[in-house]
């Protein structure tokens, strides 16, 4: 069965109204291959990048959410909100929210039911920090996380994310075998094997993207940094297909 490539952008917390210009140039790129290009900016920029977006191949996506539709909650965003905003997918359990805010496998578990409920498809993220990978644990860990983050029904075209913590930002990429072995085991984890697409995040460039987007079981990359630069962002994207 093949997979659609998907080349996800994470803004993080970058962007302003000024830059939505980007989003014109972009859709040339968008336009071009076989792969899904998808762009997560901040929420403040949702709505209006989905006004620009319109027309266009570029998928927009949230960058976290809460459990709930609604309620007392200062600062969080439902994904009810991102979809009406425009989104379409969210990311979930970023390595930077598990640090920062001590999300849990369990949070982001209930977070990705609540984005399905709201019609966003989540892009859950998994990934071993440095210790754990020279302790030997890489594995185990991604298998606790998967374990534990994914909600009982997959069949609803849920995107995992293998970022191994100690290459994101920082330059350092896992080799391509590595890449390959950790993505094959991923895929003996998933409910849904043949159809769920496994992105490799983690300092993916121009220089490097042709080689991990080859491999078999990687079907697209969630770009950090690389996504802020237009000319990166094309060429990345253009290694999909
Ligand atoms: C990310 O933010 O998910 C990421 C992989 O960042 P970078 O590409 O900058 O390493």
């Amino acid at each position: 069965m093949s997979r659609r490539m998907l080349i996800a952008g994470n803004w993080k917390m970058h962007g302003l109204r000024s830059d939505l210009g980007f989003f014109d140039a972009l859709a040339v790129h968008a336009g071009k291959g076989n792969a899904e290009v998808l762009v997560c900016p901040p929420s403040t920029l949702l709505s209006a990048a989905a006004e620009r977006c319109a027309g266009t191949a570029i998928r927009l996506g949230g960058q976290d959410c809460h459990t709930g539709a609604t309620g007392a909650h200062t600062g969080d965003v439902a994904a009810v909100m991102l979809h009406d905003a425009g989104a379409r997918y969210v990311i979930l359990g970023h390595s930077e929210r598990r640090s920062d805010h001590a999300e849990s496998s369990s949070l982001v578990c209930a977070k990705a039911g609540a984005a399905l409920a709201a019609g966003l498809t989540p892009i859950v993220c998994v990934g071993e920090t440095r210790e754990q990978r020279e302790a030997g644990e890489a594995f185990d860990i991604v298998a606790a996380q998967l374990g534990g983050s994914l909600p009982a029904a997959t069949d609803s075209g849920i995107v995992i994310a293998y970022e191994p913590v100690w290459a994101i930002g920082t330059g350092l990429t896992a080799s391509a075998s590595d890449v390959a072995r950790m993505h094959a085991f991923i895929r003996t984890r998933l409910p849904e094997p043949a159809t769920t697409r496994v992105l490799y995040g983690g300092s993916v460039k121009p220089g490097n993207a042709a080689e991990l987007m080859a491999l078999d079981d990687v079907d697209g990359a969630l770009v950090g940094g690389a996504s802020l630069d237009i000319d990166a962002f094309a060429s990345i994207i253009a290694t999909a297909g």
